[in-house]
């Protein structure tokens, strides 16, 4: 019999600006399971570079050089907790292109240690995205405050997902 999939959680978190992001950031470096593959999704201008920033600056690594991949479609960084990759896929016409980019060598990341990957325009690898990933939707609610929408079915991401629901302004939903 086919096991049944974990039930999906989501818990959708409302950040007035943007030191509550800074805030959130650490309650992710927190809680994120060691191997963690996460989808941004936004409108241009959403702050998913801007998120991927605070989380570097959280687990230690210099967010100054956390910038929109412009030439390269993904970047590596080697932080203390591990490998933290932030790709942008804007760019990226179709899947193929992805075999060019040294894609499967950078999210295997090394043995032993961790490895999140954090991917904006996730739409443009649909077919390719792993299961039990965490999906992030970020909506822009004003100048400084967004609405980030978290959704998981993976029991990896109980911990994560038992916390955001514990922030201030979470309201959770399962579906
Ligand atoms: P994207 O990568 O989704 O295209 P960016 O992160 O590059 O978007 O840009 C988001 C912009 O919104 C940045 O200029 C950032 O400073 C601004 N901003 C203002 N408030 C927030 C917030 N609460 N969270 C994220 N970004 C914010
Ligand atoms: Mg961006």
């Amino acid at each position: 019999m086919p096991s049944m999939p974990d039930p999906r959680t989501t818990v959708a978190v409302h950040v007035p600006d943007e030191a509550a992001l800074g805030r959130l950031a650490a309650v992710l470096v927190a809680t994120l399971p060691p191997r963690a593959f996460v989808a941004l999704d936004g409108d241009l201008g959403a702050g998913k570079t801007t998120f991927v920033k605070a989380v570097a600056a959280a687990s230690g690594i210099d967010p100054t050089g956390v910038v929109s991949p412009t030439f390269g479609l993904i970047h590596i960084h080697e932080g203390p907790q591990g490998r933290l990759v932030h790709a942008d896929f804007y760019r990226l016409t179709a899947p193929d292109e992805l075999r060019e980019t040294g894609w499967e060598d950078a999210i295997a990341g090394e043995p032993e240690r961790g490895c999140w990957v954090f991917v904006e325009w996730p739409g443009r690898i649909a077919g390719l995205l792993p299961a039990g990933r965490i999906d992030v939707a970020i909506t822009i609610d004003s100048e400084t405050a967004r609405t980030l929408e978290f959704s998981s079915d993976s029991a990896d991401s109980a911990p994560l997902m038992q916390a955001l629901a514990a922030w201030p302004e979470a309201s959770r939903a399962r579906r």
